[in-house]
């Protein structure tokens, strides 16, 4: 059985990607005092990295998303036939808001920290407001932010960095091509000296009754 990742080495594995400085002006916030709007920072060995705002800016896109898609889930669930332009032109059903969902809710558990964590799900899952989260984890209001803003620029790199399916730029995890149905993403998938992962089989999300 393959040990579980931890979220320290997972960061470490996606940390290598590039960033193209397009891609950090266009994110960044203009106000920002540590890049001026730029996106891009001097970082170790003399090489650019991404500004903590560009991290935040596409953690509130993907956590935009997330609570739409999580609004109208019990309602209407879109089920839409996505082309899957791999061997055999075979297309697959997929039900896109759950699948995005699921993802969101993966993907943040396996990065943050306990601590984080338990944060995380009281304010952003669970929609409690910081008096009431720093009541409860006993934290006064600046710890709080602090906490939450780390929290927003971790999970903003991961959604982004993650290979081969980053849950960033939106439009690409929704509309993009290529992409294999939920499982597979669901799986966390870095580099390892595993061989490569064999064809998974969709299953829907079906919800059972409690
Ligand atoms: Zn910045």
């Amino acid at each position: 059985m393959q040990a579980p990742t931890k979220a320290s080495e997972l960061v470490d594995e996606v940390s290598k990607m590039e960033w193209s400085r397009s891609e950090t002006l266009a994110l960044a916030q203009q106000s920002c005092s540590h890049c001026y709007g730029l996106g891009l920072r001097p970082g170790r060995g003399g090489v650019s990295t991404p500004c903590n705002c560009v991290f935040r800016a596409i953690f509130r896109a993907c956590y935009a998303r997330f609570r739409q898609c999580a609004s109208k889930e019990k309602y209407i669930s879109r089920v839409s036939l996505e082309a899957n332009p791999g061997r055999q032109r075979k297309s697959v059903w997929g039900m896109k808001n759950e699948e995005y969902i699921a993802d969101f809710c993966l993907i943040s558990r396996r990065t943050l920290s306990e601590y984080e964590y338990t944060l995380f799900k009281f304010h952003y899952l669970l929609g409690a407001d910081w008096k009431l989260c720093s009541r409860k984890m006993n934290l006064d209001r600046g710890t709080f932010f602090h906490e939450a803003y780390r929290i927003e620029q971790k999970l903003g790199r991961i959604f982004r960095e993650l290979q081969p399916y980053a849950l960033f730029p939106l439009d690409e995890y929704f509309n993009g091509s290529g992409r294999q149905p939920v499982v597979a993403t669901s799986e966390f998938r870095v580099k390892t000296e595993q061989a490569p992962m064999t064809r998974k089989i969709f299953k829907f999300p079906v919800k059972r009754a409690a």
